[in-house]
């Protein structure tokens, strides 16, 4: 038996100080979400999606409700998670009117016939799955209304889980809104398997944020496992080369990273909230560089 791990973010990038307190809140009910089910004996899969649903229930995160609007004002969601045991994996992309698109992509992974699904036959397919609907007034909340009138084209708030059950089983998940005001139908890296989310048993359990697109030009994800599987790296240095790697691209951004015996958290960005639990340890919450 190892002890167990989950290591959350709520997305690399600019968080002002008066949003701490809700970053915070909501990446310690994730992480308690996802360590609930690691303490009952249930498997690291099942604890990122449960970690990550959270989250996207959760408005002031770019995931699910909440999420960036796009360039028309509307919300098409992808999200992606993948097991570590046997690299099976499910992902969607430009999702609509799902509550939890991660669910969707954990459906899509089950039925096993494929790993990606996009657009208006995911939607169906989550649906047909018996997946909860939620009309578009759920997603699009008052703030991003607002912040769409402004002009507001930032991005962050992408959400994303890793986690290491009793057996030693890794796995990742990330869900995110992409970029706000994207051209409809724009798929960023977060479901996008080796780009925003990987897991293998033999290295790590990744999920990224960031500027999406540099991010597929470095397969983020992947590298911090060829990093460790291919240069011998521990998971902190290779996570730390990677994002170097990142910055030639060039891009900022940051990841979150389990393997057997450690985790890692680091970003480029200004700030990126966190949060983690080991073992039976406490929970420990950061959103900047200083905590
Ligand atoms: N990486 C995400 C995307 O490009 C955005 C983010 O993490 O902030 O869709």
């Amino acid at each position: 038996m190892t002890d167990v791990a989950i290591v959350v973010h709520g997305g690399a990038g600019e968080w002002p100080a008066d949003a701490h307190d809700a970053a915070r809140a909501g990446m310690e009910a994730a992480v308690e979400a996802g360590h609930a089910i690691l303490a009952a004996g249930g498997d690291a899969l099942a604890a990122v999606e449960a970690a990550v649903v959270v989250l996207e229930d959760d408005p002031i995160f770019n995931a699910g409700r909440g999420a960036a609007l796009d360039e028309r004002g509307g919300v098409l969601l992808d999200a992606s998670l993948m097991r570590g045991a046997d690299r099976a994996a499910g992902s969607v992309a430009a999702l609509r009117g799902i509550r939890n698109p991660v669910r969707a992509a954990r459906a899509v992974m089950e039925d096993g016939r494929h790993l990606m699904l996009v657009g208006e036959s995911a939607s169906l397919f989550a649906r047909t799955a018996g997946l909860e609907t939620a009309p578009e007034s759920w997603f699009r909340t008052e703030a991003r209304r607002r912040a769409f009138e402004n002009g507001d084209s930032s991005r962050g708030g992408t959400v994303g889980a890793v986690a290491r059950d009793a057996r030693g089983g890794l796995a990742a998940a990330t869900s995110t809104g992409g970029s706000a005001r994207k051209h409809p139908g724009r798929v960023g890296d977060s479901p996008l398997v080796a780009a925003g989310t990987w897991a293998d048993d033999a290295t790590a359990a990744v999920s990224c944020t960031g500027d999406g697109e540099a991010i597929i030009r470095t397969a983020l994800a992947h590298e911090v496992d060829a990093l460790m599987r291919h240069a011998g790296l521990p998971l902190a240095e290779a996570c730390e080369v990677a994002l170097a790697g990142l910055a030639l691209r060039p891009g900022t951004g940051g990841l979150i990273a389990v393997c057997a015996d450690d985790v890692a958290a680091p970003f480029t960005t200004p700030a990126m909230p966190r949060a983690w639990r080991l073992g039976h340890g406490p929970t420990l919450t950061a959103v900047g560089r200083d905590g």
